[in-house]
């Protein structure tokens, strides 16, 4: 469960990225955070794996006020989610494989079980032929498949995407959700920032509206 409340940020002291933003989310939800650029998605999405601050409100996930936790204690939220960004965030310098495998690898686990784990998260997103490439080597949507393995690797509470589909092409992107929605069918809270009326109009799912830092609409299916 993901609880917002009057959650304010601004960058500069002239204008809000968010205002009062109040929002709950429960554990195995699928939502859309939509609205035009600079709306605000991506801040939100940001403030949820701490990677900005609020300036006002509180954020609790699974209880835990993110809005409180110390530098300490982000690594251990962070274990609890995936992020898929627009532009992959790939480590160019290290293979599929190892890309896939640093999350595992920053929790400590076993070698064995590493290497387990990431076979089958590339399987999942049909790459696991080529997890000694680097990502350059992979088309955009295999790239993004990647990211995609590299954040449902660690079997995420939650799984949040910042316009995860904005450099595909519409068959890749389709494969993607096909990926969204089948971690959200095990389990993993879906939230993913887009502004693809098309991509909400063929996946019916909750919609959250932003518009100059304000929620102007939260519509159920
Ligand atoms: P969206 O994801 O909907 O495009 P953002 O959350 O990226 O919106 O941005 C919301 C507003 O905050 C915009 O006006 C943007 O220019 C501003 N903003 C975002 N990130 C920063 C930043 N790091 N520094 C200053 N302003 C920012
Ligand atoms: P998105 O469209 O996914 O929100 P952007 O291209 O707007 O991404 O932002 C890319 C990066 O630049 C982000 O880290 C964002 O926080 C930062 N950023 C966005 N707007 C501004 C701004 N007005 N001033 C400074 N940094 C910004």
């Amino acid at each position: 469960m993901i609880q917002i409340y009057n959650v304010c940020k601004n960058y500069s002291k002239d204008s809000a990225a968010l205002d009062q933003i109040t929002l709950k989310i429960p554990k195995g939800d699928f939502v859309f955070i939509t609205g035009p650029s600079g709306a605000g998605k991506s801040t939100l999405l940001k403030l949820l794996y701490a990677g900005e601050r609020p300036n006002r409100g509180q954020i609790l996930i699974d209880g835990r006020n993110v809005t409180r936790m110390s530098g300490r204690q982000v690594p251990f939220l962070r274990r609890k989610m995936g992020v898929v960004f627009q532009d992959f965030k790939l480590i160019a310098g290290r293979t599929i494989y190892e890309n896939v495998a640093f999350a595992l690898e920053v929790q400590g686990r076993k070698r064995y079980e590493i290497s387990k784990k990431v076979y089958a998260a590339l399987k999942n997103v049909g790459l696991e032929h080529k997890l000694n490439r680097y990502p350059l080597e992979l088309s955009g949507g295999e790239q993004q498949r990647v990211a995609v393995a590299r954040a449902l690797v660690v079997d995420p509470m939650i799984l949040i995407a910042d316009e995860p589909t904005g450099n595909l092409d519409p068959e890749t992107t389709i494969e993607l959700m096909e990926l969204f929605k089948s971690a959200n069918a095990r389990g993993s809270t879906v939230l993913m920032a887009t502004h693809d009326r098309d991509l909400i109009r063929r996946y019916p799912r909750r919609i959250v509206t932003l518009e100059n830092g304000r929620l102007t609409e939260d519509r159920e299916v």
